[in-house]
C-alpha cells in the first residue's frame, strides 16, 4: 500500500481537513505526492511570476490557512504524462464523491489547465 513521504505529509498538514481526508483515503489505492498546500506570500508571488499560478497573493486558494487547495502529482512524477494525471483525477473524484466533499480539479478548467491543482468547491 502506498504511503505519503515526509514532504507530502508536511504539505498536506497545511490543508483544509476535507482535502486531508480525501488524500488520506486516495493514497490507500494510488501513489501520489502532495507538492503544495499552503503557500506563503513570497512563494505565491514567485509562482505568479513564473506563470504557475494565475493569481497574485493573497487571492489563491493556496493562500488561505488552512489551505483550501492542494497540488498533487502522480508518483513517481512525470510532468509529460498527462494520462496519469487524469487517472489520478478519477480516483480523487471518486473518493471525494464517496466522502461527500465538493472538489474542483484544475484539469477541468478550460483557460488555464492546472493538472496538479485541487480546491474545495463549497462556494466560499
Ligand atoms: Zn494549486
Amino acid at each position: 500500500m502506498p504511503k505519503f513521504g515526509r514532504q507530502s505529509r508536511k504539505q498536506l498538514a497545511s490543508c483544509d481537513e476535507r482535502l486531508q481526508r480525501v488524500c488520506n483515503r486516495a493514497i490507500e489505492v494510488i501513489d501520489f505526492s502532495v507538492i503544495c498546500g499552503h503557500r506563503a506570500e513570497a512563494d505565491q508571488e514567485e509562482a505568479y511570476r513564473e506563470g504557475k499560478s494565475q493569481l497574485p497573493w493573497p487571492y489563491s486558494e493556496h493562500n488561505e490557512r488552512p489551505s483550501r487547495a492542494a497540488d498533487i502529482v502522480p508518483y513517481p512524477i512525470d510532468w509529460d504524462d498527462r494520462e496519469r494525471f487524469h487517472f489520478l483525477a478519477g480516483v480523487i473524484k471518486a473518493v471525494a464523491f464517496i466522502e461527500g466533499i465538493p472538489l474542483t480539479w484544475g484539469g477541468d478548467w478550460n483557460k488555464f489547465q492546472d493538472l496538479p491543482h485541487w480546491q474545495i468547491a463549497d462556494g466560499k
